[in-house]
């Protein structure tokens, strides 16, 4: 598409956020919110009052930490002024990113270890996952993978992962393959569904799911003609998304997530809990309702991963634990995602809840309710052996 705005810096401050150019037909153009993506400390300084720890944070990983990539739609949503904004927390780096806390680790889930063939990671009996690029439109301060995204390596060629479809092809025991990144959604539309057509042809995958953060960061990209194209390349993909602040239930996001479910296309989110930015029961109540009110479910609350540098990102697994009690029976099952705790080095998942169990004795179990009673709950009578024969 040929932009009829003045050719500019893709960092120049009046062109990319002001009121005409959000009106403008370029503004809806995911390829030019994409190419206008603000990528160092001076377009950051351009658009938001920066404190000496972003000025800090954005010299350190402009020159040796994660990179820097915030779409204009996304900075939009920051607040210019605000160094507590919840969406400036997770875009803007801050020099906290230079500490390295005990237990932090380069590769906190074991991937490169779990690596399997290029590109894809095994850790679970039954399935996958395919690191298809490593671009996003916003670079996350918390990402899991700050190892590798952004590091040049760009959209992986069909080529170049044919060995990982060969795996696949070897282990019918996998049936179930994550496309992941990077941003998948970040290439381009034919290679996207290049790869799932790869993967449909492989009996043994019953589903995929595709993993992108562009609902959030950069909803424009999801245009009918990728619905079309995702619907019609594998006959069961599945949209992992990941909101994690209900300032980002826009409604250019509510116009995303309708045109992923209006296609067919299932919805669900994780929300990675972060120190400042949704630590608080009131925030995760309005936006897992909010959630599920743009028909996305919320299917995990994830304790952030211990990635080098994210310390200051992360609440201590007491607290979480307190803010996933005080969730309880606060808001209906539909709305309540599973919190869980992806085990430093890739052991697996571990779902965790308060404990209900008050005591338990013989038979009778008191259970303590989300309003603090305790209650009984009775075992049935144990049945004699030759009845429960008897029976069968
Ligand atoms: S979009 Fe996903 S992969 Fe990319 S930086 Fe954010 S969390 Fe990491």
């Amino acid at each position: 598409m040929t932009s009829s705005l003045p050719v500019v810096a893709s960092d120049s401050k009046l062109e990319i956020l002001s009121a005409a150019t959000r009106q403008s037909p370029e503004w809806r153009d995911w390829r030019w919110q994409s190419r206008h993506a603000v990528r160092s400390l001076e377009g950051l300084q351009a658009h938001l009052e920066l404190s000496s720890s972003e000025l800090e944070g954005a010299k350190r990983a402009a020159a040796r930490g994660l990179p820097i990539s915030v779409t204009p739609y996304y900075l939009s949503l920051c607040d210019r002024y605000d160094v507590r904004c919840p969406i400036r927390l997770q875009c803007v780096p801050r020099v906290d990113e230079a500490d390295v806390a005990p237990g932090d680790l380069r590769d906190p889930l074991g991937e490169e270890e779990h690596e399997v063939a290029p590109h894809l990671i095994c850790r679970y009996p039954d399935r996958a996952l395919l690191l298809v690029t490593d671009r996003c439109g916003v670079y996350c301060r918390f990402c899991t993978r700050s190892r590798m995204v952004g590091e040049g390596g760009g959209a992986r060629s069909l080529a170049a992962l044919q060995p990982a479809f060969s795996w696949l092809r070897a282990h019918p025991e996998i049936h179930d393959v994550i496309v992941s990144g990077g941003d998948p959604l970040l290439m381009s539309t034919t290679r996207i569904a290049g790869i799932l057509n790869a993967l449909a042809s492989i009996e043994s995958v019953h589903y995929v799911r595709v993993a992108t953060r562009t609902p959030v960061t950069l909803p424009q990209r999801i245009t009918e003609e990728l619905c079309d194209a995702l619907r019609r390349s594998h006959p069961s993909a599945w949209i992992m998304t990941h909101f994690n602040h209900p300032r980002e239930l826009t409604s250019e996001a509510a116009k995303a997530c309708s045109r992923l479910c209006d296609a067919g296309l299932p919805v669900m989110n994780q929300t990675v809990l972060l120190r400042d930015v949704n630590d608080s029961a009131q925030q995760l109540e309005t936006l897992f309702r909010g959630l599920v009110r743009l028909r996305v479910r919320p299917y995990y609350l994830l304790q952030a991963d211990p990635v080098r540098g994210t310390s200051h990102l992360r609440t201590s697994l007491e607290q979480s634990l307190e803010l996933v009690g005080a969730l309880q029976g606060r808001i209906s099952g539909i709305a309540m995602p599973k919190f869980i705790v992806d085990t430093p080095g890739g052991r697996g998942k571990v779902a965790l809840l308060p404990s209900g169990i008050v005591r338990a004795a013989e038979g009778v179990t008191t259970l303590r309710t989300f309003r603090g009673e305790e209650v009984d709950y009775v075992d049935p009578p144990t049945r004699p052996a030759s009845r429960s024969h008897a029976m069968t």
